[in-house]
């Protein structure tokens, strides 16, 4: 069966409009068999985060949080449903299942009760958006992608489990196209095999439809988002960014790599195993090709820049001024390993070793203390890491203006450094 994957993010549903142009997309393809992949509407993965975190803080701020969330839900609902429409019993049962997990203590694990309160924002969007799809009509069903992804039991950021996967994707995918030609799932979540809800780390929608267009040798993925296609430079922090019109997933693998946001890093690996091409599209210029990410080599690139907020400069030296010997980097690695740090850059001296890492601050002060006390640890914190592919000494001359250079490294095509950003000094008017 030929059929597509097209993942809708939570920026394209973040209101009754967001719905009604989903709609107007998907009627183009209404004879199209689609595996339509949705995220929570707009913010509603941080408004569920804050829920968990009040619930576990026992703030008195949880049932407050989570009214609000369910007004902001059922104030949509009401703009694209008449009264009385069976969607209203569905979001109230979707939410009763927080209400469940709220009234008992908290779980131990914070991660395990995370996943199964963060995961509902993609149940409902998923359910109101196969409503609506109904509504119109399009010959639409909503599928619990529960499942058909399986994974492990690592909560927060799971891992699929791929044969099983593969086979319950095409039981019940491909048997469910049979009847109707657009199936509404959700990203982001699975399953264990004991049926716990697990999410597949934040962003993980891309992922998701990912994984499903390698099960079902989807003919291509669709990502529709709210820019032209994977541009040069992130819009909110740089002016006359050009969109790229193709590029090759080896670029692609890179760009997210190094912390680009337009595609989650895990998306593109699975579909270039199977060579399906993945178009980044924009959700308000539907006819607009975007950016074409397949094997075709580009001889050429225009320099693209990618910048990581929040990293850590840790500098790690051994208390007594020995020598940083292997056997002390290879503690420091697996402690990196063991608390999920992100290395980015690293450089060792005689009696130092630095390495930037993304700064999750809980992480890194369990890393710090179990280092222990042969270590000396020092912390340069809120950096930026700026990576320029393809770069050119202008754009690096201009990347650098107003900036404390911590640490830079060239590597052919591509330059990295770790920058302070510098207040711009100003002489004082002082007038005698
Ligand atoms: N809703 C989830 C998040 O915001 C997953 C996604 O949007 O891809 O992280
Ligand atoms: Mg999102």
């Amino acid at each position: 069966m030929s059929l597509k994957v097209f993942k809708f993010g939570g920026a394209s549903v973040k209101d009754a409009d967001g719905f009604k142009n989903v709609g107007k997309i998907l009627k183009k393809y209404k004879d199209d068999k689609i595996v339509v992949v949705v995220s929570a509407m707009g913010k509603t993965t941080n408004a569920l985060e804050e829920i968990v975190k009040s619930y576990y803080a026992n703030d008195g701020n949880t049932s407050t949080l989570l009214q609000q969330l369910k007004a902001h839900h059922f104030n949509l609902v009401n703009e694209l449903f008449d009264a009385g429409h069976d969607v209203l019993d569905d979001i109230n049962d979707t939410f009763v299942e927080i209400d469940w997990v709220l009234e008992e203590q908290p779980h131990e694990d914070f991660d395990y009760t995370y996943d199964q309160i963060v995961s509902i924002g993609e149940l409902l969007s998923s359910k109101i958006l196969t409503h609506y799809l109904k509504s119109l009509p399009l010959n639409s069903g909503w599928l619990d992608v529960r499942s058909v992804i399986l994974t492990d039991n690592t909560y927060r950021d799971a891992r699929v489990i791929w044969d099983t996967t593969q086979k319950n994707a095409t039981n019940k995918i491909l048997s469910a196209l049979k009847d109707v030609n657009h199936i509404v799932t959700q990203g982001f979540i699975g399953s264990t095999s004991e049926n716990f809800t697990t999410t597949l780390g934040r962003e993980g929608s891309d992922y998701t439809a990912a994984i499903l267009s390698y099960c079902l040798d989807a003919e291509s993925m669709h990502i529709w988002k709210d820019v032209p296609g994977v541009l040069t430079g992130d819009p909110r922090i740089f002016d006359e960014v050009m969109k790229l019109p193709r590029l090759s997933y080896k670029e692609a693998i890179e760009m997210t790599y190094y912390g680009a946001k337009v595609i989650h890093p895990k998306t593109i690996k699975p579909i270039q195993n199977k060579q399906i091409p993945l178009y980044v599209r924009p959700f308000l210029d539907p006819a607009s090709e975007g950016t074409v990410i397949s094997d075709e080599k580009e001889l050429s690139y225009p320099p693209v820049i990618v910048i990581e907020h929040d990293q850590a400069l840790l500098h790690i030296s051994t208390n007594d001024f020995s020598f940083v010997a292997e056997h002390h980097l290879s503690m420091i690695f697996s402690l990196l390993a063991k608390y999920r740090l992100k290395v980015n850059m690293m450089r060792n001296t005689a009696i130092s070793f630095s390495v930037c890492v993304n700064n999750i601050p809980d992480r890194v002060k369990k890393f710090e203390k179990e280092l222990g006390g042969e270590f000396k640890l020092i912390a340069d914190n809120d950096l930026e890491l700026i990576t320029i592919r393809h770069f050119n000494e202008d754009i690096l001359k201009d990347m650098k203006k107003n900036k404390l250079i911590l640490f830079e490294e060239r590597l052919q095509d591509t330059v990295q450094m770790v920058v302070k950003n510098l207040p711009k000094m100003k002489r004082k008017d002082i007038h005698s």
